[in-house]
């Protein structure tokens, strides 16, 4: 990437790695070394004058990255583009010399892996969303793109130390919430897994030295234990089975960061620190050796899972069981054939790893189906937020399986509901559901299922029935989410152009757009035409179905309105014209420090459910009768697309007066490892500070932590933050959260 780019003349001679490389390619027939060669010879004199941040010469990079493509067992074409991707972004080099000299097939994945190199992924939601879109985009167009992408991002994560440290966080979080989730996906394990080692050192170095500490105190014992049990399994299992074979390893320190500080286990209760795999040449032999564990060691209930008989959806088949040690130690056992394997450890890149014949096709494909899904689903999907999350909510790791009556698995995200069971099913059953049986008893429609449960929807095919505009609310798959809006889209348009009409009415009233008829109509259809709506009832109908959200156009319309179409006339509202409860007014004064659009002398009330500060985005609630709640716009009891919500005339902008001095309460919970005095520390730092503390509360949680609970006043965001910054520097504090009521 050019940000890393320095550049500096040098002329000393170094070993950029390519020697020992290009050996290792001549030796391998499925590599061109002619043209590798001349594609380092390009990359090499692009690049001579650039250094890395290391104060490296900049062609290191390339040829690492090449490399690990290499090891992946990528194909020829993937290697050259390795060493010429940033070639392209960073020198006088253009795409067509590429084509012109590698041909097309490297030009397209060079040109790919530029762009998705310009895409930052860091930034607003709004930005962001897009920039995922475009990245699903071209990895829909050849998935090699994203495998020399990932290659690249493992290389610049294992040389971040040479960046500052806001940019090790920046990049280490968006490794952690996009790469290795894609990493994941794809079922390329090793490069997930030093992804997110290598996110969780820069993100939370606390902990990463403390699970290292932990390892390393059992790493002795740890290596004795597993040489002991895996000598165990193999006398039994190798006298039986001929090309068995056991491995043992233990559990990344992602995994356990995972389970330590995000489920809040305690070191001892990770049960799978320990794994010993056993791979097998056939299926059958797959749930012999399960037998022979079982019969060896007493399995702990509950942790039998069948991935054989249910793949997880990046294609991974093994069995897992866990298992008491006869000095009570509990471990891991997977159980897997030989093509698992491969599958387990390459994922999609076993594809051209080990050039698998017909049947291969599958693997590819079902890896790229989840591409595809993603890309349509984006393109059904209108608000920004709503894409983001759809698409964390695919890459997320934790998946449930649900059985349909007749036994077949469907897999969701963990948290959908029985809404997106049904979708999942198909769009008919979806649209036709009247309720729905979890095991046998009737649950409400927002009933989040589980692993393991028969879902059975009841369905009812009395003309008119359908899905619930309020289901947009409850669903959180983008596939039941858009297929409920092409629903509405189709089969309502009479009711949605209504419906839209009645928005853009209320919606207008309120910011006091007013227009005769013909320039109603006129206004209209120029709104129409900048929404790409061919005519005005078009844009009615897709706000009536929720595909655009007006709310959000409304500062362009208003603007559009004041400059251009604003009668010369226009008065300011008469007193008759509005409610009583509120007294509007064209210009607004601040109450408490809190400006709210259009309202003024209103009894204003802090919301306790997310307590908002100044500098926070907000947003307020008119109560029946008892003035304003302001909430934070991001708290949870504030719908994401307010024109969605119940009423959505109930919400009204508000933002904080800067001139105000204000003094608002927040309450933090600060965790930490538990020692002797940490809350004295915690309330010595207050007091050098000036935070006022009103109460303080501490008390240990699982073993080894403690959580400490404070409310403090503050007068804005900046001031939370700084306060937030000083308390992370106290000695093992490891994590500080906002709390909530
Ligand atoms: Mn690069």
């Amino acid at each position: 990437m050019s940000e890393e780019v320095n550049k500096t003349v040098y002329s000393e001679d170094y070993d950029d790695g390519f020697a020992d490389f290009f050996e290792k390619i001549k030796s391998n027939s499925q590599y061109d070394s002619e043209k590798i060669k001349s594609a380092y010879d390009l990359a090499h004199d692009a690049h001579k004058n650039q250094r890395r941040r290391s104060g490296e010469p900049y062609i290191m990079h390339p040829v690492a990255v090449a490399k690990i493509l290499f090891q992946l067992g990528m194909d020829n074409e993937c290697i050259i583009s390795a060493l010429l991707h940033d070639v392209v972004e960073d020198t006088q080099y253009t795409i067509d010399d590429i084509k012109e000299r590698f041909g097309a097939e490297v030009a397209l994945l060079v040109d790919g892996v530029t762009k998705l190199g310009q895409i930052s992924l860091s930034t607003r939601e709004e930005v962001q969303s897009e920039n995922i879109r475009k990245m699903f985009i071209a990895m829909n167009e050849d998935v090699r793109v994203i495998i020399i992408k990932l290659c690249d991002r493992l290389h610049n994560m294992r040389t971040l130390e040479h960046m500052p440290e806001y940019k090790q966080k920046e990049k280490s979080l968006e490794t952690l919430e996009i790469y290795a989730p894609i990493a994941h996906r794809l079922g390329i394990r090793p490069i997930k897994e030093e992804l997110e080692d290598l996110a969780i050192y820069y993100l939370d170095p606390i902990a990463y030295r403390e699970i290292e500490k932990n390892l390393s105190m059992k790493k002795e014992q740890g290596e004795k234990f597993l040489s002991e049990t895996k000598s165990e399994i193999s006398d039994r299992i190798t006298s039986l089975m001929k090309n068995a074979e056991i491995t043992s390893r233990v559990k990344s320190v992602h995994g356990i960061f995972r389970k330590v500080y995000i489920k809040g286990k305690n070191f001892e209760q990770i049960f799978d620190i320990y794994a010993v795999r056993i791979i097998v040449d056939s299926v059958i032999d797959c749930y012999n050796a399960l037998g022979i564990v079982h019969d060896m060691y007493k399995p702990l209930p509950g942790r039998f899972k069948d991935y054989i008989s249910m793949p997880k959806p990046n294609m991974y088949q093994s069995l897992h069981t866990t298992v008491l040690s006869k000095s009570g130690v509990p471990f891991e056992v997977q159980i897997r054939t030989w093509e698992m394997h491969r599958t387990a450890e390459y994922g999609i890149a076993a594809h051209w790893k080990y050039k698998l014949g017909k049947g291969s096709k599958d693997n590819i494909d079902s890896h790229l189906e989840w591409i595809h899904r993603m890309v349509e689903a984006g393109n059904d999907i209108e608000s920004p937020e709503e894409l983001v999350t759809t698409i964390k909510g695919n890459l997320s790791i934790d998946e449930v399986y649900v059985f349909t009556p007749r036994g077949d698995v469907k897999c969701l995200p963990k948290g959908a509901t029985i809404i997106d069971f049904a979708y999942a099913i198909h769009s008919e059953v979806g649209n036709k559901m009247i309720g729905a049986k979890v095991n046998g008893k009737i649950v409400n429609l927002d009933y989040k299922v589980k692993t393991g449960e028969i879902a059975e929807i009841l369905t009812s095919n009395q003309p008119g029935k359908g899905p619930s505009r309020d289901w947009l609310n409850i669903v959180t798959t983008g596939e039941a989410r858009s297929k409920i809006r092409s629903w509405f889209k189709k089969e309502k348009r009479e009711e949605n152009i209504q419906r839209g009409k009645s928005d853009i009415d209320r919606e207008f009233k309120r910011n006091f757009i007013r227009l005769d008829s013909e320039n109603y109509d006129k206004f209209i259809t120029k709104i129409a035409e900048r929404q790409h709506c061919s005519t005005a009832d078009d844009f009615y109908a897709a706000i009536g179905y929720g595909g655009i959200a007006i709310s959000r156009l409304m500062p362009g319309i208003k603007d559009e309105y004041n400059r251009n179409w604003k009668p010369k006339d226009d008065i300011l509202p008469k007193p008759s014209d509005v409610s009583n409860v509120r007294n509007v007014k064209n210009e607004t004064k601040s109450t408490d420090g809190i400006i709210v659009e259009g309202i003024d002398n209103c009894l204003i009330k802090i919301a306790r459910c997310c307590s908002p500060i100044p500098g926070e985005e907000i947003i307020g609630f008119i109560n029946r009768g008892t003035g304003l709640t302001i909430h934070r716009r991001g708290c949870a009891n504030v719908p994401v697309d307010i024109s969605l919500s119940p009423e959505p005339q109930r919400w009204v902008n508000a933002h904080w007066d800067s001139s105000a001095k204000i003094e608002a309460i927040s309450t933090l919970d600060v965790y930490a490892i538990d020692r002797d005095g940490v809350v004295l520390d915690i309330t010595a730092k207050m007091a050098n500070s000036h935070v006022k503390i009103h109460s303080i509360n501490a008390r240990p949680i699982n073993d080894g932590n403690c959580r400490t609970t404070m409310t403090i006043t503050v007068n804005s965001k900046e001031h939370l933050d700084s306060i937030e910054k000083t308390l992370r520097k106290i000695d093992s504090v490891y994590h500080i959260e906002r709390s909530t009521d």
